[in-house]
């Protein structure tokens, strides 16, 4: 059994029930966890706290020193946080070994550098009486709750910048998923990150979590995960005045319009709906393609999905794993029956493969309506909607017509309406002949319903620091003109 929690920089069992881990892949028992109370919560909250008034004073050098370390013991160790990401979430280990892995690595290093470059403003003399500064500080501990989909990169994304601003951090990643956040807290320890910086516990949402979010010691909460729990993680931190951060479900459009590299774009819909089975928050989901080039995109797509490779994730020949769990698959089937029974077409795919796992097989639908479910929830499986437009203010329209902001492409040659695409999808990221990759250096976060606030990049320091005015007087007087306007007596 894996002690569950790190807790003051040390492994420890939860004092909670006992749950399997199970890979997705083979429906076998990886390793068992004993999940954590609020008591252990609690613990893991006062180990964060007492940790925070040494960080938080230690200097951006010596911070950036414990995460330069940090990425260089995770490189060591790539091929051993590749196979435990491969076989807990039912990744194919390709996409461990050369996505999850080295780009959690590069996010590692981003921040080492970046806690060196923490600024406000430079000082002024405003009113010509006073100088001003801007402190940007720490803000306590925070309490960080993360998804199953990615759990290494989405670790880093809380831990990172939470860190490297200050603070101190506690982070309930998905009972599902805890093993790489529990990797990551070991070498983040050898690294020579003080005891009680970084604390994992592994636990459920409503026991752990809310337990977490709503611990009167929790300054900060940061949330990766759906909409649905964003609400209630929203409500209970709000209850308790404090800072809020939200990454969370997407639908992203792919706009395909006339003038489009229509080979580019049936590539890039197939990479860009099946990366991690579609289990991505910024997968593409919904390919609107100009009435023109619509059958060839999808006889076009179809094929290339059609010789999508599932099977054993260990395999460097498997394209897509499993989905993460048998609920999740029969979600996911459960959507497109729903779809067809409706009047949508599945041109291909749309089934569960024989065998053991929890697989399902790349899947194109066509003929769905715009307001149906499949086009308006989140699928998060294999699964793209292909639907016509017949021209550019139609496409624009429809890009929007959901309730979430995530991420979108758009897919052209003409620069102006590429511009203009840019501009008007209401999404935190839009790419242009592309869709999916991201980088240390540039932020990411959503729009409407996919929450606020920016993961990676300096734009994160937004979030993980508050800002303070300092005000000197640089006059040196005991009766100063302004007083004047409070009282009148002494002003000579
Ligand atoms: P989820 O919302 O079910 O769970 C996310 C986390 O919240 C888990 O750790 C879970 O234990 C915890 N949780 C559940 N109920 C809770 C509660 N009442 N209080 C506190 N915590 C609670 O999401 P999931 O199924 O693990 O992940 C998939 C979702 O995450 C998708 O909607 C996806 O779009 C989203 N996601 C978003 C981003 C982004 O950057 N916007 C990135 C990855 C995933």
């Amino acid at each position: 059994m894996i002690a569950g929690q790190w807790i003051d920089g040390r492994a420890q069992h939860g004092s909670g029930d006992t749950m399997q881990i199970l890979n997705p892949a083979t429906g076998t028992v990886i390793d068992e966890v004993r999940l954590a109370t609020p008591e252990d919560v609690a613990a893991a909250v006062a180990a964060a706290k007492e940790a925070f008034v040494g960080w938080s004073t230690a200097t951006p050098g010596e911070r950036s020193t414990v995460l330069h370390d940090l990425a260089a013991r995770m490189s060591a160790r790539a091929e051993e946080y590749a196979q435990a990401e491969s076989a807990q979430a039912g990744k194919p280990i390709r996409l461990t070994r050369e996505f999850d892995v080295p780009g959690s690595i590069d996010n590692a290093e981003f921040f080492a550098g970046a806690a060196r470059h923490l600024q406000g403003s430079a000082a002024a003399e405003w009113d010509g009486t006073h100088t001003s500064t801007v402190r940007r500080e720490a803000i306590g501990v925070v309490g960080s709750i993360a998804p199953w989909n990615y759990p290494l990169q989405m670790a880093m994304w809380k831990m990172l910048p939470a860190v490297a601003a200050g603070n101190t951090i506690v982070l309930k990643p998905s009972e599902m998923t805890p093993i790489t956040s529990l990797m990551l807290a070991e070498d983040a320890t050898a690294a020579g990150m003080p005891d009680g910086v970084f604390n994992v516990i592994t636990g459920t949402g409503p026991v752990a979590g809310e337990a977490l979010i709503g611990h009167p010691d929790v300054r900060m909460v940061s949330f990766t995960g759906s909409t649905r729990v964003g609400h209630r993680v929203a409500e209970v931190a709000m209850a308790g005045l404090k800072r809020i951060h939200l990454e969370l479900g997407g639908k992203a459009p792919f706009v395909v319009f006339e003038d489009a590299d229509l080979e580019a774009a049936i590539q890039g819909a197939v990479a860009a709906s099946l990366i991690n089975t579609g289990q991505d928050c910024t997968a593409a989901t919904r390919a609107y393609v100009h009435r023109s080039l619509y059958d060839q995109f999808v006889d076009g797509v179809a094929t290339v999905m059609d010789g999508i490779v599932l099977g054993d994730t260990a395999d460097e020949g498997t394209d897509i794993g499993p989905l993460i769990s048998p609920t999740q698959q029969a979600k996911v089937a459960a959507m497109v029956e729903r779809a067809v029974a409706g009047g949508a077409k599945v041109a291909c795919g749309g089934f569960v493969p024989e065998g053991d796992g929890a697989f399902y097989r790349p899947t194109l639908v066509t003929d769905a309506t715009q307001d149906s479910e499949i086009v308006q929830e989140e699928i998060f499986g294999p699964v793209l909607v292909a639907l016509p437009f017949d021209d550019d203010d139609e496409a624009l329209r429809l890009a929007n017509d959901t309730p979430y902001g995530l991420a979108a492409s758009a897919w052209t040659t003409d620069v102006v309406r590429a511009h203009r695409a840019t501009r008007e999808i209401q999404a935190g990221c839009v790419w242009i002949n592309d869709h999916i990759p991201i980088v240390s250096e540039m932020p990411h976060g959503g729009f409407k319903q996919s929450g606020f606030g920016k993961d990676m990049s300096s734009y994160s320091f937004e979030e993980y620091t508050q800002i303070k005015h300092v005000s000197f007087d640089i006059t040196g007087e005991s009766h100063k003109p302004w007083h004047r306007t409070i009282f009148t007596g002494n002003n000579d």
